[in-house]
């Protein structure tokens, strides 16, 4: 169990890359279980939740009429954002047909640091972005992951009171019922020694 505490050698869950070849592995809860991505594979498991342009992470999802949704997955990027990518049919009043940078090309990287990166151990603004957008849905995964747990143990900590309380009202009535049967024994062994004490007097 010691060797779960540990980041497991900081690799992608998702594909395998190491620390070292993408510079973070973020720690999320992802599906009710803690995973470890790498921002590319955080960010593309996490859509809906940041614009795909800017990497604004929402913190409540746009308004419909600022937002533009990806024809083939969940991601939502500003309409502000979007339409540069997008494409309008000829009828104006129809939503203009938005891809992700993801749908549009499945072999799209949102994060990409180049050899001269890694050498000059600096990265440019978008990839600082990117960066930025990953670990915060990472902190926010994490503390609402906390938040469920902190709500599942108050959950069954409540469940274990009321059943608690159920057993000791069980038990009182259990206990009430052996005392009116035990009373109403009693009363018997009384009424068949008055009948039988009655008999005896009366022969
Ligand atoms: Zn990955
Ligand atoms: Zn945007
Ligand atoms: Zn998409």
């Amino acid at each position: 169990m010691n060797h779960t505490s540990q980041p497991p050698s900081a690799t992608c869950t998702s594909c395998a890359t190491t620390q070292r070849l993408s510079l973070i592995i973020h720690n999320v809860r992802y599906l009710a279980h803690n995973r470890y991505f790498c921002t590319n594979c955080l960010l593309k498991n996490h859509h809906g939740l940041f614009c795909p342009i800017c990497f604004q992470v929402y913190h409540d999802s746009p308004p419909p009429h600022h937002r533009l949704m990806c024809l083939r997955c969940p991601s939502i990027a500003h309409r502000s954002c979007a339409l540069p990518f997008s494409t309008t049919t000829a009828n104006a009043a129809s939503v203009p047909v938005f891809l992700c940078p993801t749908c549009a090309d499945h072999k799209f990287s949102y994060f990409n640091i180049s050899a001269a990166d890694r050498i000059s151990r600096t990265v440019d603004d978008k990839s600082f972005k990117v960066l930025a957008a990953a670990s915060r849905i990472a902190a926010v995964s994490m503390s609402k992951g906390a938040a469920a747990a902190r709500f599942e143990a108050e959950r069954r900590a409540v469940e274990a009171a009321v059943a608690r309380k159920r057993a000791k009202e069980a038990m009182e009535e259990l206990t009430s019922i052996q005392a009116k049967e035990e009373e109403e024994n009693s009363c018997c062994v009384v009424d068949l020694n008055l009948d039988a004490r009655l008999n005896v007097t009366e022969e």
